[in-house]
């Protein structure tokens, strides 16, 4: 097992990297920009070490600055987090080439999943239900033209090489397919510095459904069921439950399966999530693989009992998968609510500043993974997600009735959260029926 192992990322993930680290034997280092000097998960750490400025791009995204911490602090291994460096694999290669174990994928696993053309290729051949689309990138327009009309519009065009939502034209018809497909091609050549796009089919109305995945380095791999995460806005998940509500058992192991097949494949070690849509008839159309742990694997550890972080520490270390497939049972029901400082009554408008009120909530089924408290200035710098409120019970409706319960106990200020926003949402028919897409936050608040 690691003696010592580099933190390469801020805030909760930060903390919770520490916990797993602290429950191995293993001591930590923290690197820190100067925005979060004093940031309270820095004090859980046995090391940390500043290195540079607010901005993530002179600080969490240098990766010199980082292997250098780790050489100070006599590392033996680097855990990305998610975010930042986290799926980048030059990182991953660097830390390798620098004598650190990359605590996730190889950055040849990680390259062949991350480019979307190369890993819906992959997916293929492992049964991993895909769009219908082009088999490769698209060339030139009629190529483009020729695919959708085989498959139907509309259509949407993405870049091989896209991420974070960028790099993506839906296409309606054939003009704005022409149209767009060379403007898609100049983008992704600017923004990834890889021009391949591609074309698949668009679902106008969709659950975003995903699987947790787990491999090891000796060719095993796992899923830890799925997570429902349609409740978002501008693509970014604000509420996550597992298992997803409504679905046909029979369906559900058969995609669960072969996400795990899907890492099998790549050689993967670590976890994964195999992101897919679903539509109406429960049919299943992969989206991408996230090849690092996750903002929302907290509500699958609730319903597996599997350390998803400890578990990606060990496998790093070259141990194998301590579970089999059939030791993986769900029990009950988990959602996660991101905490975010943003203001819902006010356009989400971010909230930096000191919280001065900040009473949790707590109980039989209750988690919070934070690293705010009394006094924390929240900084402008990063992400706005100050906490997770993660509540498991005996099933759905009781999860509801108990997320609403925490929700209303759980009090911060005087800077605004997403609280209330999710006050609502759990009360709307929609939420509570399970027939909600994953469009329908934002249908709501432009409604009002
Ligand atoms: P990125 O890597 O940029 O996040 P994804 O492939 O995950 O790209 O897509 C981002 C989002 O775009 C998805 O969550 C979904 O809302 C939407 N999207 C992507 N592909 C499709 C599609 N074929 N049909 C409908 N929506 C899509």
């Amino acid at each position: 097992m690691f003696k010592r192992v580099l933190i390469a990322n801020r805030g909760e993930i930060a903390l919770r990297i520490i916990r797993a680290c602290r429950e191995l034997g293993i001591e930590t280092i923290c690197v820190y920009s100067s925005a979060d000097e004093g940031g309270p998960w820095l004090e859980q750490a046995s090391q940390s070490i500043c290195i540079g400025p607010g901005p993530s791009k002179d600080s969490y995204l240098r990766i010199e600055r980082i292997i250098a911490a780790a050489e100070i602090g006599h590392a033996d291994a680097i855990h990305p987090g998610y975010g930042f460096l986290s799926e980048n694999a030059h990182f991953a290669e660097v830390c390798r080439d620098s004598g650190f174990e990359f605590i996730g994928p190889s950055p040849e696993a990680m390259s062949m999943l991350g480019d979307k053309v190369n890993c819906r290729r992959l997916a293929k051949k492992a049964g991993t239900p895909i769009f219908p689309g082009s088999d490769g990138g698209i060339e030139d327009v009629d190529e483009a033209v020729a695919v959708a009309t085989e498959i139907g519009f509309p259509v949407i065009v993405k870049a091989s090489g896209g991420g974070g939502g960028r790099g993506m034209r839906i296409a309606t018809d054939e003009k704005s397919l022409r149209s767009g497909i060379e403007q898609a091609r100049q983008e992704a050549q600017a923004a990834f510095g890889n021009p391949m796009v591609y074309v698949e089919k668009y679902l106008e109305s969709a659950r975003h459904f995903e699987v947790q995945t787990l491999g090891d380095k000796h060719g095993n791999a796992i899923h830890l069921y799925e997570r429902d995460c349609s409740s978002q806005r501008r693509h970014q998940k604000l509420i996550e439950e597992a298992p997803a509500p409504g679905v046909d058992p029979a369906r559900r192991e058969k995609v669960c399966e072969s996400a795990a097949e899907l890492i099998r494949r790549a050689n993967y070690s670590g976890a994964a999530t195999v992101e897919f849509l679903m539509d109406k008839q429960q049919n299943f159309y992969m989206l991408e693989v996230n090849t690092r742990v996750q903002v929302e694997h907290p509500i699958s550890e609730a319903i597996t009992g599997v350390d998803i972080v400890q578990t990606g520490i060990r496998v790093a270390a070259g141990e194998k998968l301590p579970y089999q497939q059939s030791d993986i049972r769900i029990n009950g029901h988990a959602m996660e609510f991101r905490i975010n400082a943003e203001d819902p009554a006010r356009n989400f408008m971010p909230q930096a500043g000191i919280i001065e009120t900040w009473v949790v909530p707590g109980g039989p089924g209750i988690r919070l993974d934070t690293h705010a408290r009394v006094g924390y200035r929240v900084p402008p710098n990063y992400d706005s997600m100050i906490g997770k409120l993660i509540v498991h019970a005996t099933d759905r409706e009781a999860c509801i009735r108990r997320s609403l319960g925490a929700l209303g106990e759980f009090k911060v200020g005087p800077i605004h959260t997403t609280i209330p926003l999710y006050q609502r949402l759990l009360q709307e028919p929609l939420f509570t029926q399970a027939t909600h897409d994953i469009k329908y936050v934002e249908r709501l608040l432009v409604a009002g």
